[in-house]
């Protein structure tokens, strides 16, 4: 019994040690990969942000010390191990709306940060999207672009020339638009499978986005990167630091989730860990 609560003691000392001093070495505890859609005061979903709120995250990310990073740089670690910045962390959008290049964009330049957006090309220039002209005159002042599909249908749920033409097409568009290649995809609605990522690498992507929760590791498959979902919700700014310094944690609560469900098939067993 003693022995048991010593163990249990030992094993929630070094576990809150591996947080709290390994949250500073992305080497140990991985890069967050914070994942935004709209940041607007005119629509209140749980997918907008207000920009009063995103502007304080980000004051918060610059006041720690933490350095946003590219897709460039994100490649470049990940394939050759050059080394990034101290304490770095990516800020990407999904579905390229307009409200991230008269809000957003204007946040991040006053911080000096960038951010990467993940624009689906059958909407640019669509009531409520990007156009093409937001969408080069940020990526010629600090900010990043990735494809999210033609047409937002989750890969999953599509037959493999469909998958093949959407993320093809998608990245020949937007490289066409910017006179550069692009490294990255988010999948819609994060939704993927083996066929998916053999495609998504065929088709030259170095890396590709889900939403799956925790954060990203040198190791991990390129073609199935975590990232930290950041929702408005009523106390946003410590929910915010809270899923920021979690988001290790999350990544290892999701993973043992499906190790029970799907290798172990232990599904009561899995039904005890959150899946965050
Ligand atoms: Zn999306």
């Amino acid at each position: 019994m003693i022995l048991a609560v010593i163990t249990l003691f030992t094993f929630a000392g070094i576990m809150l040690a591996y947080w709290y001093f390994g949250s500073e070495h992305y080497e140990v505890t991985g890069i967050p990969i914070l994942n935004y859609h709209e940041v607007d005061n005119t629509f209140h979903t749980c997918l907008t942000m207000t920009p009063h709120d995103f502007s304080q995250q980000m004051q918060y990310l610059k006041d720690q010390g933490y350095h946003t990073i590219t897709p460039a740089q994100l490649n470049d670690y990940l394939t050759k191990g050059t080394a990034l910045p101290d304490k770095p962390v990516m800020i990407t959008f999904d579905d390229g709306y307009v409200d991230n290049y008269t809000d957003a964009y204007p946040i991040l330049k006053k911080y000096d940060m960038t951010g990467t957006i993940f624009i689906i090309t059958s909407l640019v220039g669509k009531p409520g999207y990007l156009s093409w002209a937001q969408i080069k005159k940020m990526d010629k002042d600090n900010m990043a672009f990735g494809s999210h599909t033609i047409t937002h249908r989750p890969l999953s749920e599509l037959d493999e020339n469909t998958v093949r033409q959407e993320l093809t097409t998608s990245k020949q568009q937007i490289e066409t638009q910017l006179g550069h290649s692009i490294h990255f995809i988010a999948y819609p609605e994060g939704k993927y499978n083996t066929m998916v990522e053999r495609e998504t690498k065929a088709a030259g992507y170095a890396g590709a986005f889900t939403v799956n929760a925790g954060r990203l590791h040198a190791g991990d498959d390129p073609y199935a990167l975590n990232r930290v979902a950041i929702f408005e919700g009523n106390n946003s700014f410590t929910h915010f630091r809270i899923r920021l310094l979690l988001s290790t944690l999350c990544g290892y609560l999701w993973k043992w989730h499906a190790f029970f469900y799907t290798t172990l098939h232990l599904e009561k067993l899995a039904s005890l860990i959150p899946q965050p």
